[in-house]
């Protein structure tokens, strides 16, 4: 069997740690992704979601348990460690974009190329880079606007743009298509597949969407912070 990209050994997480109001909201979470794979994450309101995708995505340190990404032991790394580690294997989506109003779409996209540790050297390429993505989500006309003469549907192009910049191996997505009408939110997740067949990216999707989680090929239920079910999806989309 290929190496798991992600590997999650009894993962927990606590916080307000040592404090009166400490709450335990992940209680021991076992999971491995594949390379490639593209797994919904469900499950109610409150029950650890974003947590977990905080956690995997090194924004967040677990208070236990084992984390290994690509193939290394993140469990213990520090803010430098975690921060590089983040650069080269992960990227982001989140529900509201987060995209900077000063800056034209093309610099969204590039930013992460120069924010990341050897970012500087490579801008020529990073642009270039930026400028193919903006391209492949359809914006190729709009890489000089900014965040706000673009509508939602097109801002989350740039943040899918934005979050491939760096060729990650896997794309940590929050409720990608959260705030989108039903259209919207189709083509969204239609360019999300895309990017997967493509590049073989890897993706974890939190959605309360049924019909969006209905076309990934692994369904993974999260209840009261712990892996309720974790099942293929035998007709993705
Ligand atoms: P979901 O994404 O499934 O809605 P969350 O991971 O956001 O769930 O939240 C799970 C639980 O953790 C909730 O009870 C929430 O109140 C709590 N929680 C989330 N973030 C924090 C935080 N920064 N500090 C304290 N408690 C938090």
């Amino acid at each position: 069997m290929t190496q798991p990209l992600v590997r999650l050994q009894g993962l927990r997480k606590t916080y307000n740690e040592g404090l009166p109001n400490a709450e335990e909201v992940l209680h021991g979470i076992d999971l491995e992704i594949a390379p490639g794979e593209f797994t919904a994450l469900i499950g109610p309101s409150g029950s650890g979601k974003s947590t977990l995708l905080n956690a995997l995505g090194l924004l967040e340190t677990a208070s236990g348990g084992r984390y290994e990404l690509a193939g290394r032991d993140v469990t213990q790394f520090d803010d430098d460690e975690r921060t590089r580690a983040r650069h080269q294997v992960l990227g982001f989506i989140f529900q509201f974009h987060h995209l900077l109003p000063a800056f034209t779409a093309l610099e969204n996209v590039m930013l992460p190329g120069l924010m990341r540790p050897s970012g500087k050297d490579g801008a020529e390429a990073i642009r270039r880079r930026a400028a193919e993505l903006l391209a492949a989500v359809g914006l190729a006309d709009a890489m000089d606007k900014k965040p706000q003469q673009l509508s939602g549907g097109m801002q989350q192009r740039v943040a899918i743009a934005r979050a491939l910049v760096l060729g990650p191996r896997l794309v940590l997505a929050d409720e990608p298509t959260g705030n989108l009408d039903t259209h919207t939110s189709d083509s969204i997740f239609e360019l999300l597949r895309r990017f997967n067949r493509e590049f073989g990216t890897a993706l974890l999707v939190v959605t309360h969407d049924p019909r969006l989680a209905a076309r990934c090929d692994r369904i993974v239920r999260l209840v009261d912070g712990l892996i309720a079910a974790d099942e293929p999806n035998l007709r993705p989309g």
